[in-house]
């Protein structure tokens, strides 16, 4: 497995890749990687024949008053991690490699972005967006891996590639969870002991949501004040609970096929996102 921090580097191993006919994979991340994305990976590898892992915490998708600095970065633990999935290359460029210049061009997908986590964290997804495309176009992928943890995300970024006609598909792979069904994310290292405990709550609310809605409750706004009574009994701080359309990200008021129900909640000071799809059949 190779390790690569420069752009021109990784244009050059993609380009041979792809002269001998390889099809590529893209793992977009930001290190301090976990089981959630090991499976994006094993995918990628299963599905495609050069797989290249991005571990780039991305400055332009956190605003001045987030976790930048304090992100967890493991490169040791994440090189031997992607290693041993069969990984091909890591690319894991500094900042200055990436945004060399003040960066004045943007990518910016409307609408789907002024919702959810986009109302609560102005600017993030533009972040998110510029950062993807720029990962496209240096290591030209045919297919790109996203996690549907970040539900908004791979709307947003699946639309991006829509609008712009871009040369590549994305799959979307399932929420991997700890034993009590926390949802793995980087920022859960950030939990003391009895945060950690409460923050399985956001679970407990999406599995109430299901089981209610298997039960026969249609009405979203009864949902939601359900989800919201098992989060504030875990003393969770609430940012969003909605319910909206899989494709649209609207809220919806009265549940049909299928729906997502997705929540970002404070445990502490650390901010966790959840979801999960209510499909009715
Ligand atoms: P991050 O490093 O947090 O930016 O995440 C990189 C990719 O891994 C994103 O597409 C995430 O949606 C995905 N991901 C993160 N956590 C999980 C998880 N628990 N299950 C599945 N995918 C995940």
């Amino acid at each position: 497995m190779k390790i690569i921090t420069t752009i021109a580097e990784a244009r050059d191993c993609v380009r041979a890749s792809r002269r001998d006919g390889k099809r590529i994979g893209l793992v977009p991340t930001m290190g301090a990687l976990h089981a959630g994305h090991g499976a994006l990976i094993e995918r990628a590898v299963a599905e495609c024949d050069f797989v290249v892992v991005s571990l780039f915490v991305n400055p332009t998708q956190f605003a001045p008053t987030e976790d930048l600095a304090r992100y967890p970065r493991t490169f040791e633990q994440d090189k031997a991690y992607c290693e041993k999935l069969g990984a091909d290359v890591i690319f894991a460029p500094a900042a200055g490699e990436m945004y060399p210049q003040e960066q004045i061009t943007w990518v910016t997908v409307e609408k789907l972005t002024d919702k959810l986590c986009g109302a609560s964290r102005p600017g993030h997804f533009r972040g998110v967006t510029t950062v993807c495309a720029k990962l496209f176009n240096i290591t030209t992928p045919d297919v790109a891996y996203f996690g549907q943890k970040d539900a908004q995300q791979a709307v947003v970024i699946r639309r991006m590639i829509a609008d712009l006609n871009l040369p590549l598909e994305i799959r979307v792979c399932p929420i991997v969870r700890e034993p009590d069904g926390l949802a793995m994310s980087s920022r859960n290292r950030y939990l003391s002991p009895d945060e950690r405990q409460r923050a399985v709550c956001l679970h407990h609310a999406l599995e109430h949501s299901r089981q209610r809605a298997a039960e026969g409750c249609r009405d979203a706004a009864t949902l939601i004040s359900e989800m919201q009574a098992i989060i504030e009994n875990a003393r969770g701080r609430i940012d969003y609970i909605n319910i909206v359309d899989t494709e649209t990200l609207e809220s919806i008021a009265r549940i049909g096929q299928p729906c997502l129900v997705a929540l970002a909640v404070h445990i502490g000071s650390t901010r966790l996102i959840d979801n999960c799809i209510l499909d009715l059949k």
